[in-house]
C-alpha cells in the first residue's frame, strides 16, 4: 500500500512549499493539498510554479481538500464556496490530480431525509461544475455526534442515491470509528466507490466524545486499524493510506518531525499488516 501525506499534519507548523519539499525527502508517494495552504502559496507563486514542482518530483497530488461544511449555506456562500471548487479544478487539471474532498455540515438540527435532499442537491451542484473533465468529487463524513453525515451509512445513502461515476467516498479511520460506523457497511461498501482511505490513530476515548485533536500517530492509539486495512484490501481496494492528523501537539513540533513520524508511524502500521 502507498503512503500519502495530508497536510493537515502540518497545519499550524509548516507551509505548502515546505510540505512538497519535505514529503518529497522523506519518500512519500503522494500529497493531499489543503486549500488553505494552497491559497497561500499562491501568493507568492504561480499553478505553472506547482507543476514544475510535480512535473520532477517522485512526489504525486493525490487531492485537493477540501470544500468545507458545502451544506446549508445562503446563496452567496455557496457561489463563494464555488470560487474555491473553480480553483481547485484549475489546479487539478494542471498538476494532474483527479480528486476534491467535500466535507458536508454540522450542528443542522433538521430530519436526515432534508439533510440528505441539500446534500444531494449541492453535490449535484459540483458535479455539473467537473462534468467533462477526469475530475472526482469525494464526500467525507465526519464522526462527530453534531456532524450531519457522521457514518459510513449515511455517507453511503447519499452517494448512492446520486449514483454518478465521478461521486465516491473519503474512508477516514477516526471518522469511521468516531461514530461507530459499522463493520457491516464497511463490508458491503463498493470499492470502486472508496476514492480516498484516511489512516489515523485516536486515544482512547468514546465514540461520540472524539474530536480532531485527539488523534495520534497511526498505531499509538485504539483504532482498530489492521481490520479496517484488511476489509478494504479483501474488497482490492488498491489506493494509498493518507495520513491526516489535526494534533495541536504534533504542530509545535519542527515540520520536519512530523513528516518523518507520520512516515515511519504509517509504514510500520502497513508492515504491520504484510506479517
Ligand atoms: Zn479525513
Amino acid at each position: 500500500m502507498k503512503i500519502a501525506f495530508n497536510e493537515a499534519v502540518t497545519l499550524n507548523n509548516s507551509t505548502l512549499e515546505n510540505d512538497l519539499l519535505l514529503c518529497e525527502k522523506h519518500g512519500f508517494d503522494y500529497i493531499e493539498i489543503r486549500l488553505d495552504k494552497l491559497k497561500e502559496y499562491l501568493l507568492t507563486n504561480t499553478i505553472e510554479d506547482l507543476k514544475r514542482f510535480f512535473s520532477s518530483s517522485f512526489l504525486k497530488p493525490l487531492s485537493l481538500n477540501a470544500l468545507e461544511e458545502f451544506t446549508f449555506r445562503n446563496e452567496t456562500d455557496f457561489r463563494l464556496m464555488k470560487n474555491d471548487l473553480s480553483l481547485m479544478v484549475e489546479v487539478a487539471a494542471a498538476v494532474g490530480c483527479n480528486t476534491i474532498v467535500a466535507v458536508p455540515a454540522f450542528g443542522i438540527e433538521k430530519d436526515w431525509n432534508v439533510i440528505k435532499q441539500e446534500t444531494i442537491l449541492r453535490l449535484n451542484d459540483f458535479l455539473s461544475v467537473i462534468e467533462g473533465t477526469d475530475l472526482r468529487i469525494a464526500l467525507e463524513f465526519v464522526g462527530y455526534p453534531h456532524g450531519s453525515i457522521n457514518t459510513l451509512d449515511k455517507a453511503k445513502e447519499v452517494i448512492e442515491e446520486i449514483g454518478h461515476p465521478q461521486l465516491g467516498l473519503v474512508l477516514d479511520c477516526f471518522h469511521f470509528y468516531g461514530m461507530n460506523s459499522s463493520y457491516e457497511s464497511l463490508k458491503t461498501l463498493s470499492v470502486n466507490d472508496l476514492f480516498l482511505f484516511h489512516i489515523d490513530d485516536c486515544e482512547g476515548k468514546l465514540p461520540g466524545v472524539l474530536r480532531d485533536h485527539h488523534r495520534v500517530w497511526p498505531g499509538d492509539g485504539v483504532i482498530p486499524l489492521e481490520r479496517i486495512i484488511s476489509a478494504l484490501q479483501e474488497k482490492g481496494y488498491d489506493g494509498p493510506a493518507s495520513v491526516e492528523l489535526f494534533r495541536p501537539e504534533y504542530w509545535e513540533l519542527d515540520a520536519e518531525e512530523c513528516i518523518r513520524t507520520a512516515k515511519e508511524k504509517t509504514k510500520n502500521v502497513i508492515q504491520r499488516m504484510k506479517q
